[in-house]
């Protein structure tokens, strides 16, 4: 019985570390560092079991986001991140995925359910959308874009990130910016864009106009999300993407 047992903890281990690597790899990350072993005590974990401490372990001891040279090096600084109060509640750390050397990017406000579990940005029904206008409507791969939140861990009941957590994160993904250089931003929901643009103004005169996000042009739109409960407000976004394809064509983007 005993080595039944065994067998079974094995099996969950592999399987774990399996979703664990394939996450990793859909995120562009092809090399994890080497961690210090298994220490997390049962008390200190957030609730999700054996791979939220793998996770934790496998990026425990590397250098700061700030200094990373990489994708792959600053996934693995924010590493089992408690930088602010949305960790206990999170599956994953929901990083960013596409691609690492992409013109454009597309920022959203946070993870969702579909996104913690699977620890990949943009994948639910709203994901799809997006999915769909980066496909149908521009031509384009999912992989020839990078994705990424605001926020990298799910806000409880799906409730907007609180300043003091925008604030513990935003070092990230200004790192994550500063790395993929985009030459667009496409922010998407009122959120991302009056984070980004550090404005109060309603994004319903912030969307559609051209703004400058340290150097690089950003194109505030409507959430998918949104849109999905609002679809008639898709020709609007249609628009702004059509601004955004005409930019991705110039000769300077
Ligand atoms: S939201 Fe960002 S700062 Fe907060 S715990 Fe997650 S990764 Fe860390």
């Amino acid at each position: 019985m005993a080595l039944e047992g065994d067998r079974e903890e094995l099996r969950v281990m592999a399987a774990s570390l399996r979703r664990h690597v394939e996450f990793h790899g859909r995120a562009g990350i092809r090399l994890l560092p080497r961690g210090r072993g298994i220490e997390r005590k049962p008390e200190e974990t957030p609730g999700e079991g054996l791979l939220g401490g793998l996770e934790g372990n496998l990026f425990s001891d590397c250098a700061p986001a700030s200094q990373a040279k990489s994708l792959e090096e600053l996934r693995a600084a924010i590493g089992d991140c408690r930088r602010c109060k949305l960790w206990p509640g999170r599956t994953h750390v929901v990083f960013g995925v596409g691609n690492a050397k992409a013109k454009l990017m597309f920022i959203g406000e946070g993870p969702g359910r579909d996104e913690d579990l699977q620890g990949e940005p943009f994948v639910g029904r709203a994901g799809q959308l997006l999915t769909d206008i980066i496909t149908k409507g521009m031509g384009l791969k999912r992989e020839d874009v990078y994705i990424a939140n605001v926020v990298k861990c799910r806000p409880p009941e799906n409730r907007n990130p609180e300043p003091d957590e925008v604030e513990s994160c935003e070092p990230f993904l200004k790192k994550q910016i500063e790395l993929v250089q985009p030459q667009i931003i496409v922010a998407l929901g009122k959120f991302a864009v009056q984070s980004l643009l550090k404005s109060k103004v309603a994004i319903t005169r912030l969307r559609g106009i051209w703004h400058d996000y340290h150097g690089i042009k950003l194109m505030p739109t409507f959430h998918p999300a949104y849109l999905l409960r609002n679809p008639g407000d898709k020709k609007l976004v249609w628009e702004d993407i059509k601004k955004v394809l005409k930019e991705l064509k110039t000769p300077s983007a």
